[in-house]
């Protein structure tokens, strides 16, 4: 089973939160900056991603979502 994050960079505030929470470590914040100058997160390896959501519950900005895959 494998996941898949969306990150509505639009919403996001580059707060952190879901950096910490991430069990794999595996949450960053990106170079990448929205509209309004912030700096999104970003998942680096979605592969090692548990699908836990801890990263989803956290974020006061509801800007992650996490979707199952299907294996092929
Ligand atoms: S769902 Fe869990 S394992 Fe996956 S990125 Fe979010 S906090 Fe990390
Ligand atoms: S918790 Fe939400 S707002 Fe904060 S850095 Fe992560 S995605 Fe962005």
């Amino acid at each position: 089973m494998s996941f898949k994050i969306k990150i509505d960079k639009a919403l996001c505030k580059s707060c952190g939160l879901c950096l910490g929470v991430c069990p794999k470590k595996i949450m960053v914040i990106s170079e990448r900056k929205n509209r309004l100058g912030f700096r999104v997160a970003a998942c680096m390896d979605e592969k090692k991603c548990t699908g836990c959501m801890a990263c989803a519950q956290v974020c006061p900005d509801m800007a992650i979502e996490i979707f199952q895959e299907e294996q092929e």
